[in-house]
């Protein structure tokens, strides 16, 4: 059932025996549920022998591509792909505290799945341990409700959000805390108007592109916020490789090169609370293999219907797939060339409890950075690292800004000035006293780091 000895082809690998029972447990369990007739994957069948599965040649194939694994191979070959991000970019130790950003798509879903997996696994060989030295990590839960500025009816919403309460509620000990926080949260709370504020920012942009990258900036500044209030150190997401394939060409389309390597890295440290992606090397068809085997309940898509250049690339993406299964692993193999940023790897600590063998694995998986870290700026409303060009513009015109709403349009990446920034400039007074406040304190942080270098006579 299970591959047993050591690493495997596919990535996938076993512990112990303990971890090989559970998945033999599983498969036994759904390959029933498939003799039921439940599954919709292509079963290829000969009259004189079964397909059988590539790796244990027991059982039979479900996966129609060149894998050709059983479910049970191929579970624990694609828990083998995120155990493997995992560990080669110390992604969780047993002191951290991690919060899964849950939207209720299959995504989210299976990472969630996982890293629950982990930790029961983690909190059995803690039980079992006579000195209990190594913790358990902990693990919280955070929703974004966007309700207010979104096209979905509110009732929907609501049910959306009760499915989110219940499928975090029924997982197994250990306890996972939820947060469900609405991303008009993001203006401080004592400010009257918050969800009038955000509705008059999003209208104040024409460009629909920009209307939906601004909220995606808004939603990651709310996952970050909700991180640091509550005491998480790390924060996982479970952008998978099909999604990751998407951004890359959209990137490209709004002239965004230059950051992109930024994003699709595993490790992204230049936020507050590093980010971590353990599914980037997932297909979004396996994981939604996964979730319909495992009888994993989604939540109905509640991103709504967009029509800019997000959605066009998306199904542009879906087609390339679909005329040929290897499209989007190749789109991201082919970014993968592009050199990562220096923030692209977790900080080095001097914790002793940061392990001598995670710091040999995380030296030797973490991509290479200049031994003298450059001081990048970032664009205050993306936080995308600008690039030559735009780091110049600032610095030059930096000193000859009179209003804040001034530093803030020239502060911005080229991209975020095309596609979110209004064109006009009385109205960019307007639009600045919209933005929350993390956005504006980016913006500020350009002028003092421009003191700095003119009182240590730098320019
Ligand atoms: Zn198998
Ligand atoms: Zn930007």
């Amino acid at each position: 059932m299970a591959c047993t000895t050591g690493v495997c082809q596919s990535g996938c690998y076993k512990e112990d025996d303990d971890e090989a029972m559970e998945f033999e447990r599983r498969s036994e369990s759904a390959t029933t549920t498939t003799a039921n007739g439940s599954a919709s994957l292509p079963v290829k069948e000969d009259s004189d022998h079964r397909n059988l599965c590539f790796k244990c040649k027991v059982d039979e194939a479900i996966t129609g591509d060149e894998a050709h694994l059983c479910l049970g191979c191929f579970r624990s070959s694609l828990f083998g792909k995120f155990k493997f991000s995992v560990t080669s970019h110390d992604m969780i130790n047993p002191f951290d505290n991690i919060l899964v950003a849950f939207s209720g798509g299959p995504s989210s879903r299976v990472v969630l799945q996982f890293v629950h997996e982990m930790q029961q696994k983690a909190q059995r060989n803690f039980d079992a341990s006579r000195d209990r030295s190594l913790p358990v990590f902990g693990v919280g839960v955070a929703f974004i409700d966007e309700t207010v500025i979104s096209s979905i009816p509110s009732h929907e919403y609501e049910k959306a959000i009760q499915d989110i309460r219940l499928i975090v509620s029924s997982l197994a000990p250990p306890e996972k805390k939820l947060h469900i926080v609405p991303i008009e949260n993001i203006y401080s709370l004592d400010s009257k108007g918050e969800t009038s504020r955000l509705k008059e920012l999003l209208h104040a942009i024409d460009d629909d592109t920009g209307k939906e990258d601004l909220v995606h900036h808004l939603h990651m500044m709310s996952l970050q916020k909700i991180a640091l209030d509550n005491g998480y150190n790390k924060l996982v997401l479970g952008s998978c490789a099909s999604r990751i394939a998407c951004h890359v060409i959209s990137a490209t389309v709004k002239g965004q090169g230059y950051s992109l390597p930024a994003d699709i890295q595993y490790v992204d440290a230049r936020w507050e609370i590093p980010v971590v992606l353990p599914l980037r090397d997932c297909l979004i068809q396996e994981l939604n293999m996964i979730c319909s085997h495992d009888s994993l309940k989604i939540v109905k898509q509640l991103d709504g219907s967009g029509s800019g250049i997000n959605v066009l690339v998306s199904s542009f993406v879906t087609l390339l797939q679909k005329e040929n299964p290897s499209r989007e692993r190749t789109i991201v193999r082919t970014a993968e060339k592009l050199t990562p940023f220096h923030f692209n790897r977790l900080p080095e600590t001097d914790d002793p409890n940061n392990h001598v063998s995670s710091r040999r694995r995380h030296k030797k998986f973490n991509p290479k950075s200049n031994e003298s870290i450059p001081s990048e700026l970032f664009c205050p409303i993306c936080n995308s690292p600008l690039n030559k060009v735009d780091s110049e513009r600032l610095k030059s015109n930096l000193r000859h800004c009179e209003t804040s709403a001034d530093i803030l349009g020239i502060s911005c990446c080229s991209s975020c000035q095309f596609q979110i920034l209004p064109k006009k400039s009385s109205s960019k007074e307007h639009f600045y006293s919209l933005l929350p406040q993390p956005m504006i304190d980016r913006a500020k942080y350009h002028i003092s780091r421009d003191q700095d270098l003119l009182r240590s006579g730098n320019k």
